[in-house]
């Protein structure tokens, strides 16, 4: 990741008490890197290493820190400064109806996303929601909006393919008035490419109802192209938001930063899956860790506290925390943690490092595998769970006779086990979960 690229830049530089230009500019080298990788556009890279440069130039290297450190929380705190410092939700603060307008590509998630939004609003603060599609060319896609709307409890507004969406977007917003709706959701149509037509629909409509809200959806798989099509809705259509819809397949999180910086128009939630409870509110914070490759820390404490024993979590975290030694027996009460938490290459993906670390088939861990793993683990004494370096060929033996597995199988988990150690000191080493749990309890 770029955390140990960048430690690894800095090595040589221990017990210098201030960033260089040279040593700034070397660390900035891998930092362009990563933010290219994370898909990050070429020019917002290009503006985004110019400001963290003229912010790292003579910054004292606090003590606590080692130089790498150091220039990560520059570039971090950057990150979160450009994509907004807090969460931003929908403007609710208006005369009901609030109209928010959804706008995008084709394919990007509106209709979906529509839905999603509708569900959170009624099921966390019972709002009264009608949805509309404005979209005639597709009479697939008003069907595809009943099917969701009704889904997630919404209204949905009867509609024939052959209105006009300015006539649609009307009587929408006179139901809307009528019923004592809430929210009103104009869902619109979209276009492969930016099409004149279709720009000058989506503005006709915009200045008919004059939404409260209009959220550019865009798709983060699609990447650089985002940006350029980010942009041309903005300009015309003077955005209000950007939900940035499928990050569960592109986790890198780049094209939320080029959106952002391009668009200066805040990201407002994150689409996260197919389902229709796959929508988060947009943490900058989270997003730049992500971006830096530290992994998605603050997710994976919130879904270890949903789905797993607190404090068995805790104690573990705690332990950890206190630098005493991740053990065998930790990895299976991880492993067993991982398993009620869902597939372990979604958590994978959350912590730091771990992608590299435990790259390659060892992840594929199924529910058949963990319970070999728990066999080889329970086979072994306690002093060898608590010291693997104690397990030599003869132990491997007995452990995999008395397990019912094989010594390759034996030196596989330990091989994992090393890994997992591994990240799990770094995990430890950043302030740890321990703490962060504790904040939280
Ligand atoms: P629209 O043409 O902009 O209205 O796009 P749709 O809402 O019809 O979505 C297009 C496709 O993307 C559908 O297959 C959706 O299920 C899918 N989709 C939308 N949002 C997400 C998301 O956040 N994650 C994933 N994995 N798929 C999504
Ligand atoms: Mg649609």
């Amino acid at each position: 990741s770029l955390s140990d690229r960048l430690e690894i830049t800095f090595k040589k530089l221990k017990g210098q008490g201030k960033l260089s230009e040279q040593n700034i500019k070397d660390a900035l080298r891998e930092v362009r890197i990563a933010l290219l990788e994370a898909d990050v556009n070429l020019n917002v890279t290009k503006a985004f290493i110019r400001r963290v440069q003229e912010k790292a130039i003579g910054v004292e290297v606090l003590k606590s820190l080692t130089p790498g450190q150091q220039v990560i929380k520059i570039v971090h705190d950057e990150l979160v400064a450009v994509m907004g410092a807090a969460n931003e939700s929908l403007n609710l603060a208006n005369q009901p109806p609030v109209v928010v307008m959804m706008a995008g590509l084709q394919g990007s998630g509106k209709t979906t996303s529509t839905a999603k939004l509708a569900k959170r609003l009624i099921d966390k603060e019972r709002k009264k929601c009608l949805l509309a599609s404005l979209d005639v060319y597709r009479p697939a896609a008003m069907k595809q909006l009943q099917t969701v709307g009704e889904q997630v409890g919404a209204t949905v507004l009867p509609t024939e393919p052959t209105e006009n969406p300015r006539e649609i977007a009307k009587r929408a917003l006179e139901e809307a008035k009528k019923g004592g709706f809430d929210v009103l959701f104009l869902d619109t149509a979209g276009r492969l490419h930016i099409d004149e037509a279709l720009m000058s629909e989506l503005a006709d409509v915009a200045a008919l109802v004059n939404p409260h809200e209009i959220l550019f959806v865009a798709d983060a798989m699609t990447g650089q192209d985002a940006v350029s099509v980010a942009k041309n809705f903005d300009d015309r259509l003077n955005i209000t938001g950007v939900l940035l819809s499928k990050t569960d397949g592109d986790a890198r999180g780049g094209a939320a930063l080029s959106i952002r910086e391009v668009t200066g128009k805040p990201i407002k939630f994150l689409g996260t899956g197919e389902k229709l409870d796959g929508l988060e509110p947009f943490h900058p914070d989270r997003v730049a860790s992500r971006i830096l490759g530290m992994g998605d820390v603050v997710s994976l404490v919130e879904t270890a506290m949903e789905k797993v024993d607190l404090e068995e979590t805790f104690k573990l975290q705690e332990k950890l925390a206190n630098k005493k030694g991740f053990t065998l027996e930790d990895f299976l009460t991880q492993m067993q943690q991982v398993q009620k938490m869902g597939s372990i290459s979604d958590l994978v993906g959350m912590i730091p490092g771990a992608k590299q670390a435990m790259k390659g088939k060892e992840l594929d861990v199924d529910d058949k595998q963990i319970k070999r793993l728990e066999a080889i683990i329970l086979s072994m004494t306690k002093k060898e769970r608590q010291k693997h370096a104690l397990i030599n060929a003869s132990r491997k033996r007995r452990i995999a006779a008395g397990s019912g597995t094989s010594v390759q199988e034996v030196n596989k988990l330990l091989k994992q086990f090393v890994q997992t150690q591994t990240m799990m000191k770094k995990l430890g080493g950043m302030g740890g979960l321990g703490k962060m749990m504790k904040g939280m309890k």
